[in-house]
């Protein structure tokens, strides 16, 4: 036998490439186990987790709370539909709603559910209260957006990957550049728009941040126009980005909130799209919904992951151990060759990679972090997001940092 090691993660890879549909292009890792900040794959090697599945981890892996809860409420009921009430639900509306200051709350489960909800709410308003005319509402959506995949979605993403050969196309938006406030209140004054949709920080994107007070002023465009602001903080939300929410940071309150991700700390799909009464109350019974959505199970769960959060001051700790990182990585871009950019906020981070004369790219470096302990994938061929659990401590952080320089600097 050539390599037993190598053989184990080999036959999970064949069979995913043999039996799964190729819609993902994973790093070679297989992974076996995951406990707060660390993942280890089949051969018992250990990671440090700098993904986080996409910030859906951010309480950390199998947090022991969210385990127990999970535990605990499938043994004892676990899916009731929403044709009867049960239990879990109300209570964790009510904590949802408090938490981030909306009068109601509709649960769903992934997070392109929830930004489907947000459209479909934003249309029903604009019909029942703003008055546009029947089918004719228009939503202004950004480019370089990502909301997920479905094709009411991919219809105004501007992304070929996720759009091309899919149509024909879900009408009803207008495009306009991200940051540009000017091209934002000339489609605002179109009389149509019900929704201005956005995400906060563009994660999927490469981590783009706009310009301060780009948010803010949305806002106040939003509110001249009478347009619905609709906030996609699947990705940003909840504590990510060393606030609960990225708006928080300009102190805007979006008329429609969508959530995601680490609302169940990676426990199980939950998503949610919050608004006051005004806004989701044009819903009637029958409308819309989903048969899992607001399961017992995922109202336990996340009703934990959000104490969790709140109680292990997750938010102070991303704020404090995003600054450490972005001095470090700043550090590094003076001394490495490859890295061109470094951005973030709280512990959503990335860095731009410059391909070597060699032809490495952001990949490589991947591959090459994998081999020396840390997990991150690159997005869009030449950016490396660095997005680890919020449950990291100094330690542990610098212990990446490391890792990450001397990586970087044999290439
Ligand atoms: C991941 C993500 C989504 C989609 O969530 P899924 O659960 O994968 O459907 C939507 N919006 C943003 C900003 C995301 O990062």
């Amino acid at each position: 036998m050539l390599n037993k090691t190598f053989s184990l993660s080999q036959e999970s890879i064949d069979l995913e490439d043999k039996y799964g549909a190729h819609n993902y292009h994973p790093l070679p890792v297989v992974l076996a186990k995951g406990q707060g900040v660390y993942v280890w794959d089949v051969e018992g090697k250990k990671y440090f987790d700098f993904l986080s599945a996409y910030s859906a981890v951010n309480q950390g892996h199998c947090h022991p709370r969210l385990v127990n809860a999970m535990i605990e409420q499938a043994s004892t009921l676990a899916l009731t539909s929403r044709a009867f009430y049960n239990n879990k639900l109300g209570k964790c509306e009510e904590y949802i709603c408090n938490l981030f200051g909306y009068q109601k709350v509709l649960m769903m489960n992934s997070g392109a559910e929830a930004n489907e909800t947000a459209i479909k709410l934003a249309r029903k308003w604009g019909y029942t209260k703003k008055g546009i005319p029947s089918n004719e509402a228009i939503i202004i959506a950004v480019e370089r957006n990502f909301h997920g995949r479905t094709i009411g979605i991919i219809s105004a993403s501007t992304d070929p990957d996720s759009r091309n050969n899919f149509g024909p196309y879900m009408p009803g938006y207008q495009i306009i550049p991200y940051n540009d406030l000017e091209a934002l209140e000339t489609a605002l004054k179109n009389p149509n728009v019900c929704g201005f949709w956005l995400e906060p920080i563009q994660g999927e994107a490469g981590v783009f941040m706009p310009s301060e007070g780009y948010l803010k002023k949305s806002e106040e465009l939003c509110k001249k126009y009478n347009v619905l602001m609709m906030m996609d903080e699947v990705q940003t939300g909840i504590g990510r980005t060393g606030k609960l929410l990225a708006s928080d940071h300009e102190d805007v309150k979006a008329d429609i909130l969508i959530l995601g991700k680490a609302l169940s700390g990676g426990m199980y799909p939950v998503s949610a799209v919050l608004a006051d009464d005004e806004v989701m109350l044009v819903i009637k019974p029958g409308e819309h919904g989903s048969t899992f959505g607001g399961n017992p199970i995922a109202a336990n769960i996340t009703m934990t992951a959000l104490k969790i959060i709140k109680e292990e001051k997750l938010i102070e700790n991303a704020a404090k151990m995003g600054e450490i990182f972005r001095n470090r990585m700043n550090d590094l871009q003076k001394k490495s060759s490859i890295v061109t950019l470094v951005r973030g906020k709280g512990l959503l981070n990335a860095i731009v990679i410059k391909p070597t004369e060699d032809g490495r790219t952001a990949w490589d470096v991947c591959v090459a972090l994998k081999e020396n302990g840390l997990l991150a994938k690159p997005t869009h061929g030449d950016i490396i997001r660095f997005a680890p659990p919020l449950v990291i401590n100094e330690e542990q952080l610098l212990q990446c940092c490391d890792i990450i320089e001397k990586t970087i600097l044999e290439f």
